[in-house]
């Protein structure tokens, strides 16, 4: 493809819809992603508060539908991860994978990456007993003992969903209130198969060929006890997928990128949606919204710029 209109960085669900949006719009638009479509969606289970599906809907599923109706309108996918955001006398510079992009306007939906807890063992063992995604690696652990650490929508929400298949899931919790929704608080508290851990920590995980065991320590009385378990299921928040881009656009504190209401950065033209924008609420419903606000303002950019 030459260079496109319409640039978008990012392959989850404010980037697919953008796409969708800025084809249908008529211009050329080319969207990167450096792994597979979906972003978190992916990793989460059953989706079952994005609007339109009164049961609960696979994220792959979703994924699929988002994608086929992108390049139903003409989107062009390349999987291909930016690496650089160049700003140049004529324009704007895109640096991936794949080689130098020169789009007259980009939209930044690279989403979010999974947070670690930076304790011993975790990087020795991450894909042996460590993970970040149990819809990835639940099945793996059928009639075992597992853990989860997180106090999250996503954490609560995995724990349920690992009691599929796990015999028993460890729920470890650094508070002993849960920032979780109610419904999914209520729905863990009532899980026979799940035990709660709350005022704990994890402090090392443990194991010589695969993860064996945790070491967890009690905030509320400082003791420490060892649990026993085949799988561990990091889910301790998110972290922005802006490194690439940071020398250019504006992000906050946290890394997350600042947006005004047209979702524009502080570049003209470099718009920006879904997870990896400051925002008050991270779901799939709000980063369609974006993806689409994002792409009519990058139109109404091309066509007056
Ligand atoms: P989150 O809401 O940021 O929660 C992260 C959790 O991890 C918190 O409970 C936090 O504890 C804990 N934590 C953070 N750092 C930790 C550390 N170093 N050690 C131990 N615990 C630590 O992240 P999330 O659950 O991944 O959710 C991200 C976003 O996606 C949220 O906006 C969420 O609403 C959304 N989401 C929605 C759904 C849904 O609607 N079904 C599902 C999944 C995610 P504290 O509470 O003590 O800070």
């Amino acid at each position: 493809m030459a260079d496109p209109e319409i640039l978008i960085i990012g392959g989850g669900p404010a980037g697919l819809t953008a796409g969708i949006y800025a084809s249908r719009a008529g211009h050329s638009t080319l969207l990167l992603e450096k792994e597979i479509t979906g972003g978190q969606m992916t990793k989460t289970t059953l989706i079952e508060n994005y609007p339109g599906f009164a049961q609960p809907v696979n994220g792959f599923e979703l994924v699929q539908q988002m994608e086929n109706q992108a390049r139903r309108f003409g989107c062009q996918i390349e999987f291909s991860a930016a690496t650089a955001l160049i700003l140049t006398p004529s324009g704007i510079e895109v640096e991936a994978t794949t080689g130098k992009y020169y789009p007259r306007t980009i939209i930044i939906c690279t989403g979010t990456k999974s947070r670690s807890l930076d304790i011993p063992g975790e990087k020795e063992l991450a894909g042996r007993g460590v993970s970040y995604c149990a819809v990835c690696d639940g099945p793996l652990y059928k009639d075992k003992e597992v853990a989860v650490i997180g106090g999250g929508d996503s954490a609560l929400q995995e724990a349920d969903y690992l009691t599929r298949f796990c015999s028993r899931v460890h729920l470890i919790h650094r508070r002993d209130q849960f920032r979780a929704v109610k419904m999914l608080e209520e729905r863990v508290r009532n899980n026979p198969q799940i035990t709660l851990h709350l005022s704990h920590i994890a402090t090392r995980i443990n194991g010589k060929e695969r993860l064996e065991d945790l070491e967890l320590k009690n905030l509320a009385t400082g003791e420490t006890k060892i649990l026993p378990v085949a799988g561990l299921f990091i889910y301790i928040g998110l972290l922005p997928n802006t490194e690439w881009c940071s020398n250019v656009i504006q992000l906050d504190e946290q890394g997350f990128i600042l947006t005004d209401e047209k979702l524009q950065t502080n570049i003209p033209g470099v718009f920006s949606a879904g997870d990896v924008r400051k925002k008050e609420l991270r779901q799939i419903a709000t980063a369609v919204g974006d993806g689409a606000i994002a792409a009519m303002n990058a139109h109404h950019f091309c066509l007056h710029k």
